[in-house]
């Protein structure tokens, strides 16, 4: 059996997968703002870990990765996969605030750019700590095999990582989207296939689908949903290049969609409209619910992942339990149709 565990966070995310050996992979890892998740190590106790991987250096993703690490926490962690270019160049953030006009709104970002940095510094500072092992992702790599499930790599392109690191270097106002950086993972045991999306944005998609129509496999029958559900990752235009995350799917109802919308600001009203109409959606919190662009009236955005404000928790916990035929039992959690 292979097993996937979806958490609430609030606004982050935490995914866990069980493989058929027992051990585990955790893909980003944030705790729970209502306590609705349980601590991150009660999560892990005794269980053997195969990696933890880190899908992009955002704190919504980051963070319960670098509890998991610390050198207190006794999780034996022997990998961090991950997709950071290079570890100077997020010490270089934790410096960099020139993006927004001065003032007291940029000492707000100032602080949070920082601590999101931090977050990611943290966490490599931990990996460093304790000899933990790393591997960078990329699409071009050989797929891994875990207790008899495939995991394939289809983003990000080396083309895209090195992009990233020439605009940060050459760009003195303004820093390239994290997101960009974003790992989307695909994991096939059988007749299961599984995608994670993490953050990633609508560009990284074309590739993605290149690469994930080169491996001959059977299209997703579950998908976690990239980026909270925003319209910066889906593309509603249908040619033979602009391939969206659902392309990658069984077309038709079976297919499940995890979403971690996570605020007042997503899913994009739109993008959650197609999902409804081409899977079955789980949400673990919906901002649609508590829908108010500005909630707090402070007039800014952050590029990226958004704090804006909390939505309603649907799902504290989704989880699913599959076999090699492809047949998915829900172990816990209710579609969107139940939440109003
Ligand atoms: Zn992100
Ligand atoms: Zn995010
Ligand atoms: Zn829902």
């Amino acid at each position: 059996m292979l097993k996937f565990d979806f958490y609430e966070s609030g606004h982050g995310e935490t995914t866990i997968i069980t493989f058929p050996d027992n051990g585990i992979g955790i893909i980003d890892a944030y705790p729970s703002q209502s306590n609705s998740r349980p601590d991150i190590l009660k999560l892990i106790e005794n269980k053997i870990i195969h990696f933890i991987c880190l899908t992009h250096p955002h704190d919504d993703h980051a963070k319960d990765l670098a509890t998991i690490t610390n050198p207190s926490a006794d999780a034996c962690v022997p990998v961090l996969w991950h997709t950071i270019t290079d570890i100077h160049q997020w010490a270089y953030y934790s410096t960099e605030f020139n993006a927004f006009p001065a003032g007291s709104m940029q000492n707000a970002i100032k602080r949070i750019r920082k601590e999101t940095a931090m977050t990611t510094i943290k966490l490599f500072e931990n990996i460093a700590h304790r000899n933990i092992n790393t591997h960078k992702l990329r699409n071009d790599l050989v797929a891994k095999n875990i207790a008899g499930v495939e995991i394939y790599c289809l983003s990000p392109t080396e083309k895209v990582q090195q992009k990233f690191i020439s605009k940060e270097v050459r760009s003195k106002n303004r820093f390239p989207d994290p997101n960009k950086l974003s790992a989307i993972l695909a994991f096939h045991y059988g007749k299961t296939v599984f995608i994670h999306g993490g953050d990633a944005l609508k560009s990284n998609w074309f590739d993605a689908a290149e690469k994930f129509f080169s491996l001959h496999i059977p299209n997703a029958t579950i998908i976690k949903i990239p980026h909270h559900g925003s319209a910066n990752s889906f593309s509603f235009k249908k040619t033979k290049h602009q391939h969206n995350y659902l392309d990658l799917c069984d077309a038709n109802k079976a297919i499940k969609s995890i979403l971690f919308a996570g605020d007042s600001t997503h899913p994009n009203e739109a993008v959650y409209q197609e999902l409804l109409k081409n899977s079955t959606v789980y949400c673990t919190a919906n901002g649609l619910k508590t829908a108010d662009s500005d909630p707090l009236n402070i007039g800014f955005s952050i590029p990226g992942c958004q704090y804006i404000s909390n939505s309603n928790i649907c799902n504290p916990m989704i989880s699913f339990e599959c076999d090699q035929l492809g047949n998915i039992n829900v172990i816990s959690g209710h579609d969107c149709s139940a939440c109003s």
